[in-house]
């Protein structure tokens, strides 16, 4: 655990009047360097002094799961006729041979600072890793890095988007990848063809994952298919490995088609291997359920039965403007009201719930919780809200007043909206 942080005394910034998620009356944060040393009626001054006017103040928001390297393509390229997964990555083929380290670093630095504006400080990002692209995208997302490093902490994960055994050569990329700099291993074992080959894919990123002592976080069974099973595998591997808790699972679609005895033998073996969840609503609410007449199925996965059961489930932006997902603007707050419609998280703590998913169980999933949230000692990573409430503001969706990173002031919104009556 983290050591209660003793500054000299000296606060560089002291926030007023803060109403500190899960706590009732407005307190005062005075924070030293990038830390918070003070929490309550704060007395004493500082060089620069927000008053938050009682306005919500939370931990930065933290996005586990987006495809910068992606991102922002969607204006050229063809539309995605057919709208599925299948389709958007056979859309992206084109482009990705083209892909450039400066492009990626424009696009992807767009979305970033997007994200920064509306209170996300912490990022999760896939970097495919294939045969058609190479390692452009990993080096692309690794300039990326470095050039964001003062408004975005970035996670990258090595993703093998056309499969491992599928697209020999990959596996070797894999390795280089890691060489480079990613942090984790990727995979995408309910892609491979003949499915059989899932669980020699998910053995391989072990493999590669125990080589560089790297934790793993792949899509696993992004499909409407009852008969894609690599949950369970993964699960059972991760037991078999000791790799409890430094797994994530991604999507994971195909776990809501399953019967419904299966699937809770299922969720008990990813509680079991401690298996970080995340659902991507925004982009498989698109994505899934193309083949359905009525009743379409909503094609995300079951995200009440996860939470019920004890696993840490979070949710992502996945997709801004690609092949996947013509929307999106790296809006936390967006994500969270789309994910608490498409799960159905409605009552008064399934809310709470929901903005806990975005940071604490999210923090959890990136491994940095020892250093988050707001108490004494922790990074001061914090975004004040223009809103009463949690549920305020996924409600709203309102401004963003100040976004905080390691106790400097990286943005300032205010959009003055007037009515002239
Ligand atoms: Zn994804």
């Amino acid at each position: 655990m983290l050591q209660k942080y003793v500054g000299d005394g000296k606060m560089d910034l002291l926030i007023k009047n803060a109403r500190i998620v899960g706590r009732k009356d407005p307190n005062d944060i005075g924070i030293e360097g990038e830390r918070i040393t003070k929490i309550g009626k704060v007395s004493g001054r500082a060089p620069k002094t927000i008053d938050a006017k009682g306005m919500l103040v939370s931990p930065a928001f933290i996005d586990t799961h987006i495809h910068l390297d992606k991102c922002m393509i969607g204006d050229d390229i063809r539309p995605n006729v057919s709208g599925t997964l299948q389709e958007a990555i056979e859309i992206i083929w084109e482009k990705k041979r083209k892909y450039t380290v400066a492009d990626i670093v424009k696009r992807a630095g767009e979305v970033i600072e997007l994200a920064a504006l509306n209170g996300t400080t912490r990022m999760r990002t896939h970097a495919d890793v294939d045969t058609i692209g190479g390692l452009t995208p990993i080096k692309g997302l690794l300039a990326v890095r470095e050039k964001f490093k003062n408004i975005m902490d970035i996670q990258i994960v090595a993703f093998p988007q056309e499969g491992i055994l599928r697209d020999p050569g990959t596996e070797e990329l894999m390795r280089k990848a890691m060489e480079l700099g990613a942090d984790l291993v990727g995979g995408m074992p309910h892609h491979e063809r003949p499915y059989s080959e899932a669980r020699p894919h998910i053995d391989i990123c072990f493999e590669i994952a125990k080589e560089f002592d790297a934790d793993i976080d792949m899509h696993v069974d992004e499909t409407d298919d009852p008969n894609s099973r690599s949950l369970e595998y993964l699960a059972e591997k991760t037991a078999k490995e000791g790799y409890q808790g430094r797994v994530t699972a991604g999507h994971t679609c195909a776990l809501a088609a399953y019967p419904d005895d299966y699937a809770k033998e299922v969720i008990r073996k990813v509680k079991l291997a401690n298996i970080n969840m995340i659902t991507n609503p925004v982009t498989n609410l698109v994505i899934q359920g193309r083949g359905d007449k009525q009743p379409i199925r909503r094609g995300i996965t079951r995200v009440k039965e996860l939470l019920a059961a004890g696993v840490n489930v979070t949710f992502g932006q996945d997709c801004v403007n690609d092949a996947f997902y013509p929307f999106g603007k790296a809006d936390m707050l967006e994500v969270a009201n789309i994910s608490a419609h498409a799960a159905q998280l409605t009552m008064p703590d399934e809310i709470e719930t929901v903005f806990e998913m975005m940071t604490t169980n999210a923090a959890r999933t990136l491994g940095v919780l020892d250093d988050y949230g707001i108490a004494v000692g922790k990074r001061a990573d914090l975004v004040i809200i223009d809103a009463s409430s949690p549920k305020d503001a996924i409600r709203r969706q309102p401004d963003r007043r100040w976004v905080i990173k390691g106790g400097k002031i990286i943005a300032e919104n205010t959009s003055n909206r007037k009515l002239k009556t």
